[in-house]
C-alpha cells in the first residue's frame, strides 16, 4: 500500500473546505452528488487503530470520511521497527483470545495472526538481578533482604502487584468500575499494597523499580488496576493464546487504512478544532483547513491539550484533557554477535534494579530458540533518566551496565535504537493511566461529545483495555454520530 499521500493534500483540502451539512446521516443519503464533490460528513483526527476503526465504521454506513494524521505513518502506538532483526515492536505486542474486536479487525484487514505467547515463555525464565547479583527464585525466597511478607517470599518482584490485585480484587463486577458505589476504591496503589501488608521497602521494589503506571505507587489508582485485572482475567479465561500480526504488528493499522475509501492524509498536525453551530472546522500546522459535519478526535489527551478547541472545554472534561497522565516508557533494541547466555549458562532475560531496567529476549526468528534481539525496557523514572541522557549516552550506559552485570556479554552487544514514548511528539507518553481520585472526578464524563466533536482512543475505553479498548471506544464514537 502507498502510505505517503502528501501529494493528495491540496486536492483533499479543497474538497474538505466545501460547505458542511446539517446531519451526516442525511448527507450520506443525498442522491445525485458524486463522491468527489460531496462534502465531508466526518473528519477523524489520528490514524491509530481507534481513529481508523471509527473511520471504517462510519464509511460502512455511507458517510464520507477524511482521516488526518500528524505522523508520516499510520498506527500510532502500534509501531514496528521493520528495518531491524525480528522486526521488534515498540508499541502494541499481542492480543488475547478474548479480543473479539482486535481479531475481527485483523481478519478484515487481511493480515495473518500468529501465536506468540509460547515464544514469550520459551527458554530459561527471566532472571532476577538485584544490586548486580543474579538470584534464582529459591535464593530470592531465602534471602535475608527479601522484604516481602512470608506468604509472598517466593514471588518474584515483578509478579507481586498483579498477583495481589487478582487475589484481593474488591470489585465484584470489574465492568462496573465506574459505578459511583465503587468510588471509595479510587485510592492509590500504595494504599492498596499497604493494606495487603507490604512495607514501603517492598512497595518500592515490586512497583517503583519498574512501574507500569506513573513513577511510584502513589501515582496510580488501585481502582484502575482492579478494572485492568478483571479484563486480564477475562482474557485468560477466554483462551491460552497471545496473537500478534505476522511480519509486524504495524501491518494491522496499515491494512485497516487500506480498507478506507476516503483519504488518510499523513503529516497533518492538527492545531485547532472549531465546533460551530453549522459545521466543524479543523486546522493543521501546515495552514490547511478542513470542514465536516462532525469530528472524531482520537488524539491522546497528552497531545490534545496542545490543540485549541473552540468553544473551550469546561469542567471535568477540561480538567481531564489538561491533566490525564501518560506513562514514561523507553526502549533500547540490542543484538548480540554471539549467544553469550549459552556461554554463562544464564537466562538471556533479566529484571534488574539497575540503570539497565528489564531485558526481554526477542524470539522472532524461524524457531523460538533463535534470539533475534534484546529489548531493554525502562519505565517511570528510569525512562526519564535515559531520555535526559540523550540517545548516544543512554545507549552507551545501557551497554556498559549490561556488560557489568553480564561479563559474558562483553564486546558482544550492538545497540541499534533508542525509542522513547514520552519523547514522541505525537504521543508524549505511553498509555494513559488514572491517578487516585481521577476516576471519580472525571472519567465518566471526559469523553462526552463537545458540540460537533466526538472523542475516542484507548484512554476513553470503559469496557476493555489496550488495543481492544481503543477499538471499543471507536464504536462508541461512531455510534454517537450515526444515531444523530
Ligand atoms: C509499548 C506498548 C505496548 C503495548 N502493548 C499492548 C499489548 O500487548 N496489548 C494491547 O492490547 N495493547 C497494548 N498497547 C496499547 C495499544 O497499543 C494502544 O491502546 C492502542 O494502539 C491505542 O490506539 P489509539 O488509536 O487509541 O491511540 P494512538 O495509537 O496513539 O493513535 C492516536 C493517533 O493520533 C495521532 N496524533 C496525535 N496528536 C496529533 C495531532 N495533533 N494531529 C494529528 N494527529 C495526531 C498520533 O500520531 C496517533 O497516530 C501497548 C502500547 C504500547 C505503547
Amino acid at each position: 500500500m502507498e502510505m505517503s499521500r502528501r501529494t493528495f493534500t491540496l486536492g483533499a483540502a479543497a474538497v474538505g473546505a466545501a460547505a458542511a451539512m446539517a446531519s451526516p446521516a442525511q448527507a450520506a443519503r443525498k442522491a445525485g452528488k458524486s463522491a468527489t464533490t460531496r462534502p465531508l460528513d466526518a473528519i477523524v483526527l489520528g490514524a491509530g487503530v481507534s481513529g481508523l476503526n471509527a473511520a471504517w465504521l462510519l464509511e460502512q454506513q455511507g458517510l464520507k470520511v477524511l482521516v488526518l494524521e500528524g505522523r508520516q505513518r499510520v498506527g500510532g502506538r502500534v509501531h514496528t521497527l521493520f528495518d531491524l532483526p525480528g522486526v521488534p515492536e515498540m508499541g502494541f505486542n499481542s492480543m488475547g483470545d478474548g479480543y473479539g474486536r482486535g481479531i475481527d479487525a485483523a481478519h478484515r484487514a487481511g493480515v495473518e495472526l500468529i501465536e506468540v505467547g509460547k515464544r514469550y515463555m520459551h527458554g530459561k525464565p527471566q532472571e532476577l538481578v538485584l544490586d548486580g547479583k543474579p538470584l534464582t527464585r529459591e535464593q530470592w525466597a531465602a534471602a535475608p533482604f527479601n522484604p516481602l511478607p512470608d506468604a509472598l517470599k517466593t514471588s518474584m518482584p515483578w509478579e507481586v502487584t498483579n498477583k495481589l490485585i487478582a487475589m484481593h480484587n474488591p470489585l465484584e463486577d470489574w465492568a462496573a468500575w465506574l459505578d459511583p458505589a465503587n468510588a471509595s476504591l479510587d485510592i492509590s496503589l500504595h494504599a492498596f499494597l499497604t493494606q495487603q501488608g507490604l512495607s514501603d521497602a517492598a512497595i518500592r521494589l515490586v512497583n517503583d523499580v519498574s512501574p507500569y503506571y506513573g513513577i511510584n505507587a502513589y501515582d496510580v489508582s488501585a481502582l484502575m488496576l482492579e478494572f485492568n485485572s478483571g479484563f486480564v482475567m477475562t482474557q485468560i479465561s477466554a483462551g491460552p493464546n497471545s496473537w500478534a500480526i505476522k511480519g509486524g504488528n504495524e501491518r494491522l493499522p496499515q491494512g485497516m487504512a487500506a480498507l478506507l475509501k476516503g483519504e488518510v492524509l499523513l503529516g497533518k498536525e492538527v492545531v485547532s478544532i472549531d465546533s460551530r453551530t453549522d459545521v466543524a472546522e479543523v486546522r493543521c500546522a501546515d495552514g490547511s483547513v478542513y470542514q465536516a459535519g462532525r469530528v472524531v478526535c482520537s488524539l491522546p489527551f497528552s497531545t490534545l491539550r496542545h490543540v485549541a478547541i473552540t468553544p473551550g472545554l469546561s469542567g471535568a472534561q477540561a480538567r481531564a484533557v489538561a491533566t490525564l497522565p501518560y506513562q514514561p516508557l523507553s526502549m533500547a533494541f540490542l543484538t548480540a554477535t554471539e549467544p553469550f547466555w549459552e556461554h554463562d549458562g544464564r537466562a538471556p532475560g533479566m529484571w534488574t534494579n539497575s540503570a539497565l531496567g528489564t531485558v526481554l529476549p526477542q524470539r522472532f526468528g524461524a524457531t523460538a530458540d533463535e534470539v533475534t534481539g534484546l529489548l531493554v525496557q525502562a519505565r517511570g523514572g528510569l525512562a526519564r533518566l535515559w531520555d535526559r541522557l540523550g540517545t548516544e549516552a543512554a545507549l552507551a550506559k545501557i551497554v556498559a551496565t549490561f556488560e557489568e552485570l553480564r561479563p559474558a556479554a562483553r564486546g558482544k552487544l550492538k545497540a541499534h535504537r533508542l525509542f522513547s514514548w514520552e519523547a514522541e511528539y505525537f504521543n508524549a507518553g505511553d498509555w494513559a493511566y488514572f491517578a487516585p481520585g481521577q476516576i471519580a472526578s472525571f472519567v465518566p464524563t471526559m469523553a462526552e461529545p463537545h458540540g460537533r466533536i466526538h472523542f475516542c482512543g484507548e484512554h476513553t475505553a470503559t469496557g476493555a483495555r489496550g488495543l481492544e479498548g481503543a477499538l471499543e471506544s471507536s464504536e462508541r464514537a461512531a455510534l454517537e454520530i450515526l444515531s444523530l
